[in-house]
């Protein structure tokens, strides 16, 4: 069954085309804002939360980077290791606009 991810994105199996969700559930979630709140003393005493912390590594780097690949996610329904083919849009269109500043520089 897909994860109920809270933070995250979906990605689709390149094999079966079954979509799988990369990400924390909400409990997970918990877990990892308490953990880097414990972790980042400092940044917390500046005003940052552990939710801020996980939204944008969930939610914003780890889709831009493709981490599901990075982490070598396998599909919930057959297993399949994610290859370059389950890339996101998003992640494409990042890389484009990098493409594109690389190219005007
Ligand atoms: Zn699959």
């Amino acid at each position: 069954m897909m994860k109920q991810i809270a933070y995250g994105y979906w990605w689709n199996c390149a094999s079966c085309g079954t979509e799988n969700a990369y990400g924390l559930t909400a409990d997970e979630a918990e877990e990892y804002i308490r953990d880097w709140e414990e972790d980042n003393a400092d940044s917390v005493a500046e005003g940052e939360t552990g939710e801020g912390a996980c939204d944008w590594w969930y939610n914003v780097t780890a889709e831009e980077n493709d981490a599901h690949i990075e982490d070598g996610e396998k599909c919930c329904k057959c297993g399949a290791v994610a290859t370059k083919e389950t890339r996101t849009d998003k992640a494409r269109w990042f890389d484009s606009i990098v493409d594109n500043l690389e190219k005007s520089t």
